[in-house]
């Protein structure tokens, strides 16, 4: 919990953070009945459940710099039910009636995360599902083993008459994801917390200590101290921080969204190694993300990983090749962030009712959704109420630990350039790569 949180370096860069229009009061007390460490989606939902179970706990939240500056306000936007790994594994290691109980959960805070934007337009929330498409055959039928009952597989007319993709050879439609513009449910959520008597204070730089927390410099008693800092707290073994690294185009006209096609905003990505991932913002741009960046040593975060720009210079070539129509389209910002990644790519929810202390994160980068369960089944458990969400697998697990260094550092990084190299050799043999055999089973997914 010591780790040092690094200048905001978000400013400008990012599409979605305008920070300069809010304030929060920060008439902060003595004494709470939660405090809670991180103002990202983790720590907001871990408040909105906690409130909504017990109207008059008294809760804090304390953000190192300002709220929404993590993972929370700068992502893709994609509030999906998709789990960081893949149906067929999580079904032989859990079985078919909690996984279908997860997807099902996720599925429902999808819909939580839409009736509280009901209020707030400025959140965008349209739930009009994701579209993988598949280039080459090598993606072709890897996708194909995604469509069941819940994934529909369309054929290649079917994708371009949805998008029109260069090259798409089928697609698979997930209904069960929708569109956020995720500076403003941030904001939004904070907003509404504070209406609710939670105090929410920034540049507030806080640590767990025995009773309560340390923060601007001051003891704040606290019975109950949840850490909700995902990739930003200190991650031992238990999770590394990767890269995700984004660009968004200029507000693309009338005629070029005709071209392209999209106009019920649905989410989409190529289904290649390399995790991509895009949406057609509020404001009609496009803003795609993906991995790429290596793993930074002893997962020690490097701002400077949020701007490697090769990264952001394939994620604006892989669109170029999506859409040529946008050969000569601006492209207006470009960012970063970190997304923490536990060895087994599932996410943790613990509590430790002895010392009063709760911590949720690990969503590898599937976290718009994931935050929301996690943190009402944290504030189930906290609160000791009756849930069967409780029950899911990874709640109160014991983590698998990631390997010591440095084979963590050669081995993640081998797979990040690994993963790079078989989407280059599937391109262009259309075959699937032998490296999936080294891939596949080093990521568990
Ligand atoms: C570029 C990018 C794109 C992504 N795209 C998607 C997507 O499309 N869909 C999806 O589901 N997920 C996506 N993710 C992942 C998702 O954004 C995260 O999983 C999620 O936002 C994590 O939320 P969080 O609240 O746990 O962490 P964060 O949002 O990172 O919040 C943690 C907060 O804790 C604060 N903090 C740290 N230390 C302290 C301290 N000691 N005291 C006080 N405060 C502290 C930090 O400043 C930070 O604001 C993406 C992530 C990135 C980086």
């Amino acid at each position: 919990m010591d780790r040092i949180v690094t200048p905001a370096s978000r400013d400008n860069k990012s599409l979605w953070a305008n920070s300069s229009s809010f304030s929060f009061k920060q008439n902060l007390q003595e004494s709470y009945d939660i405090a809670i460490i991180g103002g990202g989606f983790s720590g907001l939902w871990s408040a909105f459940h906690l409130n909504k179970l017990d109207p008059s706990l008294k809760i804090a939240i304390f953000e190192a710099k300002s709220i929404g500056y993590g993972a929370s306000g700068r992502n893709g936007g994609w509030a999906s039910s998709e789990y960081p790994v893949y149906k067929e594994t999580l079904k032989k290691r859990i079985g078919e009636g909690l996984t279908t109980q997860l997807l099902e959960a996720l599925d429902q805070s999808i819909d939580e995360i839409g009736d509280f934007s009901k209020k707030h337009s400025e959140v965008g929330f349209v739930k009009s599902g994701s579209l993988y498409f598949a280039r080459n055959r090598a993606q072709l039928s890897r996708l194909k083993s995604k469509a069941d009952g819940g994934n529909l597989w369309i054929s290649s007319s079917e994708v371009k008459e949805r998008l029109n993709v260069t090259g798409a050879l089928g697609g698979v439609l997930n209904p069960s994801c929708a569109t956020v513009h995720p500076f403003n449910l941030v904001m939004a959520l904070a907003t509404y917390l504070e209406s609710k008597g939670v105090s929410i204070s920034e540049n507030s730089w806080a640590s767990p200590v025995s009773g309560g927390v340390l923060a601007k410099s001051s003891f704040i008693k606290a019975p109950v101290v949840i850490q909700a800092t995902e990739a930003f707290g200190a991650p031992g073994r238990d999770f590394i921080p990767l890269y995700s690294l984004m660009v968004a185009t200029e507000p693309l006209n009338e005629s070029t969204w005709e071209e392209i096609g999209n106009s019920e905003r649905f989410t989409f990505a190529e289904n290649s190694h390399m995790v991509n991932y895009a949406q057609r913002t509020v404001d009609n741009r496009i803003a795609i993300g993906g991995r790429g960046a290596t793993y930074p040593f002893a997962s020690k975060l490097q701002e400077s990983k949020e701007s490697t720009a090769k990264v952001h210079e394939t994620i604006r070539s892989l669109l170029r090749s999506w859409f040529p129509i946008l050969r000569n389209v601006n492209f207006t910002h470009s960012w970063g962030g970190a997304v923490a990644i536990t060895r087994d790519w599932e996410p943790f929810v613990q509590w430790d009712p002895k010392n009063g202390f709760g911590r949720l994160g690990g969503y590898a980068g599937d976290g718009v959704t994931m935050s929301n369960l996690a943190a009402k089944i944290l504030a189930h458990e906290i609160l000791d109420v009756k849930n069967e969400l409780r029950n899911l697998h990874f709640v109160n697990r014991k983590i698998r630990k990631w390997e010591p260094e440095p084979i963590r550092y050669l081995g993640v990084n081998s797979l990040v350039k690994l993963s790079g190299i078989a989407d280059t050799e599937e391109r262009i043999t259309g075959r699937a790569s032998l490296l999936n055999r080294v891939i596949e089973p080093l990521i568990l997914r």
